[in-house]
């Protein structure tokens, strides 16, 4: 049995608007954030985490910022990317473990949903995927509400 562990980081400042995307849910704020792609700083973070798994890049390698195709882009078409990477290859993702750090918007009334797509995007049963907050108790960026920050975990195997 072959089992790689891989991890991600991202992180997306705020800018003005009325919503932010996080794990694929429209969630709504006082602030958007700002990105090449629909910034969606969770999903970022497990795609990355797949890449680092399969030591096989990062997202900005896969689709670069300079870009213009990938201007406004679901992050879900980055997910999609990497998971087929995964398995190309003979892997399949065995969990996922996802943390947004931040002290606005509160996650929890949507960590459910978030769960629920990012496990249908992976085609994974649910109880393999993790998503949950935390904030940086108004230390740093983080907690003087300037951005959205995520770290994520992906286990693969291949039997
Ligand atoms: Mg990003």
């Amino acid at each position: 049995m072959d089992i790689r562990l891989g991890n991600g980081f991202d992180v997306h400042a705020f800018e003005d608007g009325d919503h932010v995307i996080l794990c694929g849910v429209r969630v709504p704020h006082t602030k958007a954030l700002k990105g090449h792609s629909d910034a969606d700083v969770g999903m970022h973070a497990v795609t990355d985490a797949i890449y680092g798994a399969l030591a096989d890049g990062d997202i900005g390698q896969h689709f670069p910022p300079s870009d213009p195709q990938w201007r406004g882009a679901a992050s879900e078409i980055f997910l999609r990317h990497a998971v087929e990477l995964a398995t190309s290859r003979g892997f399949s993702i065995s969990s996922v473990d996802c943390t947004l750090i931040c002290e606005w918007p509160k996650i929890g009334p949507h960590a459910f949903d978030m769960k629920d797509k990012m496990a249908n995007l992976m085609v994974l049963d649910s109880d393999r995927v993790s998503v949950k907050a935390t904030t940086s108790e108004r230390l740093g960026f983080t907690g003087r509400e300037e951005g959205i920050a995520a770290i994520a975990t992906a286990t693969l195997v291949k039997l």
